[in-house]
């Protein structure tokens, strides 16, 4: 562990500062991203840290498919018995706004052992928590089975590129026999927390037009609707506006007994944490009292939130007109078992349906993800997660499923069923990913690579 820690403040942190420094932006985010080369820059930065700290028998390559994303591939050959593919992502979320007087998504900065700025905790440090884990081993002369880690650059987007690298790669990659997901939440910052399932997605836009040209509203409202009033009530086909609960059985999922029970245990663990973490404004509450309620609601059960608009001047430049069109941003959360691409065909039907008034009313879809169940974790995984939770933490291990969506987990499980699967992470409360003040719990992340390095030697001498 000391030697961890040692590697992680010599010669990770440097480097996922100059990590933080890129605009990494996800394509989704940046349509030139070929041309404007940040991708390149994050993926280069990585896989030269890779070859500087190359451990015996490594071998790296930054594998390009015709205009795609580029991935970082390194195999490094093990002694023991087995296949571990280990998974992150280098691509980057948009810089989002509220961020702090003198923090910025672009300038790192450590404060308190945090290094804030975009990238660091989702997804940068993955690849050197990775290798450094691996090098722990080899420092400590520990066997361990054939590793893969895989480094994407198009997770913020959906990993649409991901298929096709998997298909290019399958004879390296081979069939796993655990999968180490680095891209997960945590639900503190005082033991390790495996994620039991993940949320999948649905986003796309609803737009509502009503006339070809703005007009006075003094003049035209009243017998023009206008365009939010009918978002409204469209929205409203989809969720209930006073509770938040998504009407269609189509959305939603049994949840599993067991997964009930974890999260009992997690609201026990967790208590008002669960909330409190967020920086809820003035009087604002949560949207149930019940703790493990909270955590099923952002686990398992679908939620509708409007992320973008479009057709609305800010209020300063707001005339009194009625606006030809509103165009809104939909983000519709969906339970881990729903298949994501029929869920985005029902919404589209449920949202365009007997428009009000005959007005035009299109929803467009861009990225359908399914969301992801683990698999039943095997006796050997469960007791070497624990062990590792207690010997570095000092505390047992805990589970809980995710609210975000890590497509590629999706991917696996239907590719790999047999495999098993450690999906775990820093974003922890307050951590913020994908919104202003992101950071990086450094201490956390040093423990957490300990841990890895502790499960991958077991993943080696399991029966
Ligand atoms: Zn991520």
């Amino acid at each position: 562990m000391k030697n961890i820690a040692q590697f992680w403040d010599d010669a990770i942190v440097p480097s996922l500062v100059e990590y933080i420094r890129i605009p990494a932006k996800s394509p989704h985010f940046d349509q030139a991203w070929e041309k404007n080369g940040y991708i390149e820059a994050a993926v280069q930065l990585a896989d030269q840290w890779c070859r500087k700290h190359a451990l015996p028998g490594m071998k790296q390559e930054i594998v390009r498919l015709p205009g795609r994303t580029p991935v970082l591939f390194i195999e490094i050959e093990g002694k023991a018995k087995g296949n571990v593919l280990m998974y992150g992502h280098l691509d980057k979320q948009p810089e989002m706004t509220g961020w702090l007087e003198g923090y910025g998504p672009w300038t790192p900065r450590m404060q308190d052992g945090k290094l804030y700025g975009r990238g660091g905790a989702d997804d940068g440090y993955a690849v050197f928590a990775s290798i450094s884990s691996l090098k722990h081993l080899v420092e400590e002369k520990r066997p361990f089975p054939n590793i893969k880690i895989l480094i994407e650059c198009c997770e913020e987007s959906g990993s649409y590129d991901l298929p096709a690298y998997l298909e290019f790669l399958s004879e390296k990659i081979q069939t796993p026999d655990l999968v180490i997901g680095l891209d997960s939440g945590c639900g503190n910052y005082e033991q390790l927390w495996g994620t039991t399932s993940l949320r999948g997605l649905v986003n796309g836009v609803l737009t509502v037009e009503v006339l070809n040209e703005g007009v006075h509203s003094g003049d035209a409202s009243g017998v023009v609707a206008s365009s939010f009033r009918i978002l409204r009530s469209l929205l409203e086909r989809v969720d209930a506006s006073d509770t938040g609960v998504v009407k269609h059985a189509v959305f939603h999922a049994p949840i599993p007994p067991e997964r009930n029970e974890q999260a009992k245990k997690a609201a026990g663990v967790l208590g008002e944490e669960i909330w409190r973490k967020f920086p809820f404004a003035g009087g604002m509450q949560p949207m149930a009292a019940d703790l493990a309620d909270l955590v099923l609601n952002r686990t398992w059960r679908p939620m509708l939130s409007v992320t973008g608009a479009e057709g609305l001047p800010l209020p300063a430049n707001a005339g009194n007109v009625l606006r030809p069109k509103t165009a809104l941003a939909l983000s519709l959360r969906l339970p881990p078992t729903v298949k994501a691409e029929g869920a985005a065909s029902q919404l589209k039907t449920l949202l365009e349906k007997d428009p009000p008034y005959g007005a035009r009313v299109s929803f467009e879809y861009g990225q359908a993800a399914t969301g992801w169940h683990a698999p039943q974790t095997a006796d050997w995984l469960l007791s070497a997660i624990e062990k590792s939770s207690n010997e570095h933490y000092g505390k047992p291990a805990m589970w809980m499923g995710e609210g975000g969506t890590i497509p590629f987990m999706a991917m696996l499980g239907i590719k790999f069923p047999q495999a098993q699967f450690l999906i775990t992470g820093v974003l922890g409360p307050h951590s913020n990913a994908h919104g202003p003040n992101e950071f990086l719990h450094i201490g956390y992340a040093k423990k957490l690579t300990a841990c890895v390095a502790d499960i991958i030697a077991s993943s080696g001498t399991e029966p």
